[in-house]
């Protein structure tokens, strides 16, 4: 059982994905609540997908000595 930190939404079936809110910080968040971070802009970018980006403090993008 896991539960969406947003909406509370719980269930067995639910795939929650990692998002970092602007405001709220890292949150592990159902698929909706995921979607609506997405459209609402309220994820802080390059911190999802898997990719592997980081930011190093100076501020460049993909600095793996950060
Ligand atoms: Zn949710």
């Amino acid at each position: 059982m896991v539960t969406c930190e947003l909406c509370n939404q719980t269930g067995d079936n639910l795939s929650l994905r990692e998002a970092v809110h602007k405001d709220l910080g890292k949150k592990w968040v159902c698929g909706d609540c995921w979607t609506s971070l997405y459209d609402k802009n309220s994820m802080v970018s390059g911190t999802t997908g898997g990719g592997g980006t980081f930011s190093c403090p100076g501020g460049c993008a993909g600095c793996r000595n950060a």
